[in-house]
């Protein structure tokens, strides 16, 4: 990455997943700068890697290459209006917020920006997220390469062509940790059920995914069904698990689940 200063409005959960990834990448901590209300964090992230910090949003922009916005949605209007009387002309703008669209943020600076809209999902912070990106054509290749090197500190990244199918990603991977805690969460209230204590349930739940997950990050030659099906012998105890999802449209209602998201995403922009 070229060597640009960056400034993170907003020091929450976010901004420690990246800031950590960047500084322990070998990034000079004295171009990472941080801004937030509340003293306690930036403490925190100036003792853990030795960043600028300052509750200065304004001075900190002003002075960056690179500003990430990493603030909650519902604030975001309000910080980047602060910032409506700085030339922002050569800057690149990076928002992690989700569902506020790319043309929103030029009204709310009120005038035209460079910006890339990231969505992050929260395994990002240990490191295993997924985090799609979007540039339209007027963002240059170095700017898109400092993004995406800040956010593969976070995990894996996905450029998409159209805005629009950032909301794909959010069915795909912002919001789909949460179906995987609903069914890990199924399998241990029944393992409880039948008799199972809650802990024990819980380790051979929490296990058994992430094994099923490493399996099919390490098998891309095979497709899914065949790792289902060299696990499911005929007529034995998988099999019968498996025909129970069939029968009950496992497959439909994923669908559905996964329509019904984008469909809110769009509500949202
Ligand atoms: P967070 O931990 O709540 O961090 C937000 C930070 O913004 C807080 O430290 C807050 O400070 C600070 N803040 C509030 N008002 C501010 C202001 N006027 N100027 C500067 N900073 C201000 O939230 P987060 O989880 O890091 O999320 C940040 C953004 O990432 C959000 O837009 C969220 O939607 C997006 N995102 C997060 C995840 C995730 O995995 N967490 C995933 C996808 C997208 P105080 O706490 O001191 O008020």
């Amino acid at each position: 990455m070229t060597q640009a200063k960056i400034c993170f409005i907003g020091a929450g959960n976010m901004t420690r997943s990246i800031v950590s990834g960047i500084v322990k990448s070998g990034y000079p901590s004295h171009l990472v700068h941080a801004t937030n209300p509340s003293q306690a964090k930036l403490d925190a992230l100036k003792a853990d890697f030795g960043i600028e910090v300052s509750n200065e949003n304004t001075q900190a922009a002003a002075e960056a290459d690179v500003i990430v916005l990493s603030v909650k949605p519902q604030l975001m209007q309000q910080v980047c209006e602060q910032m409506q009387h700085l030339d922002l002309s050569n800057k690149l703008i990076i928002t992690i917020a989700a569902g506020i669209t790319a043309s929103r943020y030029s009204d709310y600076f009120n005038q035209p920006i460079k910006l890339i809209r990231t969505m992050p999902n929260t395994p990002t912070q240990l490191g295993v997220g997924m985090t799609g990106l979007y540039a339209d054509a007027s963002i240059s290749a170095e700017h898109k390469a400092i993004c995406q090197t800040l956010m593969q500190t976070g995990g894996k990244v996905l450029w998409v062509d159209k805005e629009e199918d950032l909301n794909q990603v959010i069915a795909l991977a912002g919001s789909s940790p949460a179906y995987f805690f609903l069914f890990i969460e199924a399998m241990i209230e029944s393992g409880i059920k039948m008799g199972m204590d809650a802990a024990n349930a819980r380790a051979l739940a929490e296990q058994a995914a992430l094994g099923a997950a490493q399996m099919v990050i390490e098998n891309q030659d095979l497709s899914l069904a065949t790792l289902r099906n060299n696990v499911t012998s005929k007529g034995g105890t998988t099999a019968q698990a498996i025909a129970t999802f069939e029968q009950g449209d496992l497959r439909g209602l994923v669908d559905q689940a996964m329509n019904n998201c984008v469909d809110r995403a769009e509500e949202m922009a």
